[in-house]
C-alpha cells in the first residue's frame, strides 16, 4: 500500500509543480478487464465505470474477453505496457492472474478485484463487490417461498440445482448461501434432488454458459423425470434460468397442467424480467451495476488521494494469500410482486419502455 501511496503522491507532486490547472483526464490512466459482453450486466458495469471514471477526470481503457482466459490476460499485460496507473479487473478465471498482476505490483499499479475476487496473489489491493453469500441466502429463500406458493399440497418437491462456473469464486459463494437455505429442508425431506447431483464439482457450469445449462437440464428431464414433474430449480443466475427454461418448455412445461417449476436467477437481465412477468421465471436479483462501478471508483479516488478507501469487510474473502479488504453492496431480490418498483420505479435501472419492447 505504502509503494501505491507514494506513487500516487509523486505523481500529485509533479502536477503542482508545474502548476497547470486539473485537466480532464489527468489524474490517471485506468485499464478496465470486463469477462464478456456476453451477458448484459457486464456491458452495464463497463459503461458506468467508463462513465464515472472520465466524469471524475480519468482516462479509461475498457477491454472485454469474451470469456477466454489468454485474452485476459493478454489485455492486462497490454494495459500494464500502455502505461495504466490502475486496473480494475472482474476476473474471468480467479486463480489466473498471478502473473500479470505481479508485474503490477512490481510496477506499483494498485489493482482492484471487481465483483469477483482475484485469488492466489498479494498484488490485490481491494475488493468492491456484492454481498455473494447473501445472494445465495435470497435466492435459497425465493425458491423455498415459490414451492410453497405454487406447489403447496405437494411434497416432497423435486428440485435440481445449476451452480456458476467453477472458476468464479462468487460461484461457491452464491451455492452455499443457498444451500443454507436449502439443506436443512433436504435434510428433512421437505426437498429432494432426485438426480442426486450435489456439490459444486457436480453442479457447476462452466462460464456460466446457457447452452450448457439447457444441455444439462435436458439430460436431467430424460434420465429422472419421465414419470414425476420438476418443481424447483436452483438457478445461480439469469443465464442457467434462460437455459433451464429453454429447455423446460421444450418438452411442455408451462402449458397445460405442466406448471413450470419455481425458477431463481440473476442479475435481472431484461430477457429475464421479462421471464418474470410471464411467470416463467420466478426470481432473480437486482444487483445496481452503477453502485458497484461509484464504489470502484471511490476506491480509486482515496487510493489517488492517499488514502485508505472505504471498505465494510475485512475477513470474509481471503484470496489464498491474504484478506482482500472489501466493499459489499447489498443484492435485492426481484419478483413478480416488486419488479416494477425496484428495477423501474426506486432505481430507473430500466425504463418501461425497455421492459415492455
Ligand atoms: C457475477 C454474476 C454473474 C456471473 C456470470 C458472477 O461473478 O457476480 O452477477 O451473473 O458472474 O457472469
Amino acid at each position: 500500500m505504502r509503494k501505491i501511496i507514494s506513487i500516487f503522491a509523486a505523481a500529485s507532486v509533479a502536477a503542482i509543480a508545474v502548476a497547470a490547472p486539473a485537466l480532464a483526464a489527468d489524474k490517471g490512466y485506468v485499464g478496465i478487464a470486463m469477462p464478456t459482453k456476453g451477458l448484459d450486466r457486464w456491458n452495464k458495469d463497463g459503461a458506468s465505470m467508463v462513465e464515472q471514471f472520465e466524469a471524475a477526470g480519468y482516462k479509461t481503457d475498457l477491454q472485454y474477453a469474451e470469456n477466454e482466459i489468454p485474452q485476459q490476460l493478454s489485455q492486462i499485460e497490454n494495459m500494464i505496457t500502455k502505461g495504466v496507473t490502475v486496473l480494475v479487473v472482474a476476473a474471468i478465471d480467479g486463480g489466473s492472474l498471478t502473473g500479470p498482476l505481479a508485474n503490477a505490483g512490481a510496477a506499483g499499479i494498485p489493482v482492484i478485484a471487481y465483483d469477483r475476487l482475484i485469488l492466489n496473489t498479494p498484488d490485490v489491493d481491494y475488493y468492491a463487490t456484492f454481498d455473494n453469500y447473501k445472494v445465495g441466502v435470497l435466492q435459497g429463500n425465493s425458491l423455498v417461498e415459490g414451492l410453497k406458493a405454487r406447489f403447496p399440497d405437494v411434497k416432497p418437491w423435486n428440485v435440481e440445482l445449476f451452480g456458476g462456473s467453477p472458476d468464479d469464486n462468487n460461484a461457491y459463494f452464491f451455492y452455499n448461501g443457498a444451500m443454507s437455505v436449502l439443506q436443512p429442508l433436504i435434510d428433512s425431506g421437505d426437498i429432494v434432488i432426485p438426480s442426486g447431483q450435489m456439490g459444486m464439482d457436480k453442479i457447476g457450469t462452466l462460464n456460466w454458459s446457457n447452452a450448457a445449462a439447457q444441455a444439462r437440464m435436458d439430460n436431467l428431464l430424460s434420465a429422472y423425470y419421465t414419470d414425476k414433474p420438476l418443481h424447483g430449480v436452483y438457478a445461480s443466475n439469469d443465464d442457467l434460468a434462460m437455459g433451464s427454461i429453454s429447455s423446460l418448455k421444450g418438452i411442455g412445461y408451462g402449458s397445460g397442467d405442466m406448471k413450470m417449476p419455481i425458477i431463481t436467477g440473476q442479475d435481472s437481465n431484461l430477457p429475464n424480467v421479462k421471464a418474470i412477468i410471464d411467470g416463467d421465471q420466478y426470481s432473480s436479483i437486482f444487483k445496481d451495476t452503477r453502485k458497484l462501478a461509484g464504489v470502484t471508483v471511490g476506491m480509486v479516488e482515496a487510493i489517488g488521494e492517499g488514502k485508505e478507501p472505504e471498505v465494510n469487510d475485512t475477513s470474509t474473502y481471503n484470496n489464498g494469500e491474504k484478506d482482500v479488504p472489501s466493499y459489499l453492496l447489498e443484492p435485492v431480490i426481484v419478483t413478480q410482486d416488486n419488479w416494477k418498483q425496484i428495477l423501474v420505479d426506486d432505481s430507473g435501472y430500466y425504463t418501461m419502455q425497455q421492459i415492455e419492447n
